[in-house]
């Protein structure tokens, strides 16, 4: 779809790449129309129970870093309204997919290298673009060679994590003039890391190219919906009006089946 309105952009926020790169239907709803703006849903809250959880694992020396202390912090940072989840068995597999994830992270990460950065927010210029970007970086260590950026992601979609991958290779060579030995991007849903080890010749030029098209498509408002996705759409407020909505019928457990 696109629409008559420009929207003329200064500044690129890596979380709002990803979120146009999830769905951009929604996100244009959202924050450029202004409609629901303060619709959460689980993935969201449960993306901000984590990211306090790995804030407060890393203030712990190493060696107390175990399974037990992991779990105290998801008790104390899961402040979730049940009624989020599609089911109450949807969030307690959520729960439980997502501790064990980050007890295996924070056990299997003990002797990694010294921490560069935690959650520190940058903003550069890219000339090339026009505009500034700016990221929050989750987690940087240093590394053998150079340094490691890691994003423990409530999430699983390609696109999304594909975003992340490229905004970073891009931020790193604008801020620090140099590519990190490599980008990694785990889902704790899934359990899965995507690893790029990013080179300055091939892909910071595939990278501003592709942060150069999300511009060129949020600017022109050439929005598409998503595939439909259980995680995302089953609480979109958009979805009377969103054509990638199949007929759906609301299952007991919350979720949705298509019904043609
Ligand atoms: S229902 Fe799904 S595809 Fe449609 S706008 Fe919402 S998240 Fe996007």
């Amino acid at each position: 779809m696109v629409m008559d309105k420009s929207y003329p952009v200064t500044l690129l926020q890596d979380y709002n790449l990803e979120e146009w790169a999830r769905c951009s239907y929604k996100f244009y709803n959202s924050r450029i129309l202004n409609r629901h703006p303060d619709v959460l849903n689980w993935r969201q809250m449960v993306q901000y129970a984590v990211n306090h959880v790995i804030h407060d694992g890393y203030a712990l020396p190493a060696e107390q870093r175990t399974p037990e202390h992991i779990e105290h912090l998801i008790a104390k940072r899961w402040k979730i309204r049940p009624s989020l989840f599609p089911s109450a068995y949807h969030e307690k597999l959520i729960r439980r997919t997502v501790t064990e994830q980050l007890i295996r992270y924070f056990t299997g990460h003990r002797q990694s290298g010294p921490l560069l950065f935690l959650f520190e927010s940058y903003t550069v210029r890219v000339e090339e673009l026009g505009v500034e970007l700016s990221m929050i970086v989750q987690v940087a260590e240093w590394s053998q060679k150079s340094f490691v950026i890691r994003k423990l992601f409530v999430d699983s979609d390609p696109d999304v994590i594909s975003c992340f991958q490229h905004v970073a290779t891009l931020f790193c060579y604008k801020a620090f003039g140099k590519l990190p030995e490599s980008i990694e991007a785990l889902s704790l849903l899934t359990g899965q890391t995507v690893e790029t080890c990013p080179t300055a010749e091939r892909d910071v030029a595939g990278a501003i190219h592709y942060v150069r098209t999300m511009m060129e498509r949020f600017e022109h408002s050439m929005y598409t919906p998503r595939l439909f996705s259980q995680t995302e759409c089953h609480s979109c407020p958009f979805q009377e009006t969103c054509t990638s909505v199949p007929p759906t019928r609301r299952m007991a457990d919350g979720t949705f089946i298509r019904v043609s």
